[in-house]
């Protein structure tokens, strides 16, 4: 069983949108083991994306992402973090295929509804950014 980190960003929050999210992980047999509602500071945004710290979208990104609050979700299911990332669709909208939530929810490239790990060494620096051990579930 893999695990992933899933963040509900803050325009999706923000735009009533976290239902719809979280209904299609439930609908595609994706269990959820911890969730919180926070607000990120400027310092842990920059912190959770630092592999992106040189990159030209970085301190938009991080503006972005501690602009209000956000639902961190750890996810569990067979193959999830592949699972989650075909829901989510493209980074780019644009190029994310039909159904997925980027596609139908996403109105800028970086304001793109939710995050979700890459690979099982990026959800475990992920997950422990958000949670300790006691908060997820069995
Ligand atoms: N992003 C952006 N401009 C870009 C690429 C990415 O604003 O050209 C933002 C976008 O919000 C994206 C996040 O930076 O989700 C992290 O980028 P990454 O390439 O890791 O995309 P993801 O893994 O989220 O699909
Ligand atoms: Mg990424």
């Amino acid at each position: 069983m893999g695990k992933t980190l899933s963040i509900i960003k803050p325009d999706a929050v923000s735009r009533g949108l976290i239902g719809e999210v979280i209904k299609r992980f439930e609908n595609n047999g994706i269990r959820i083991t911890a969730m919180k509602m926070l607000k990120m500071s400027k310092k842990q945004a920059q912190g959770f994306y630092a592999v992106h710290r040189e990159k030209p979208f970085f301190e938009s990104l991080t503006d972005f992402m501690s602009s209000g609050p956000v639902v961190a979700m750890v996810l569990e299911g067979d193959n999830v973090i592949e699972k989650n990332r075909t829901l989510m669709g493209a980074t780019n909208y644009k190029e994310a295929a039909e159904g997925t939530i980027r596609r139908d929810y996403a109105t800028d490239i970086e304001k793109n509804i939710v995050h979700g790990s890459d690979s099982p060494e990026t959800a475990e620096f992920e997950i422990s950014y958000f949670f300790n051990q006691f908060e997820l579930v069995d």
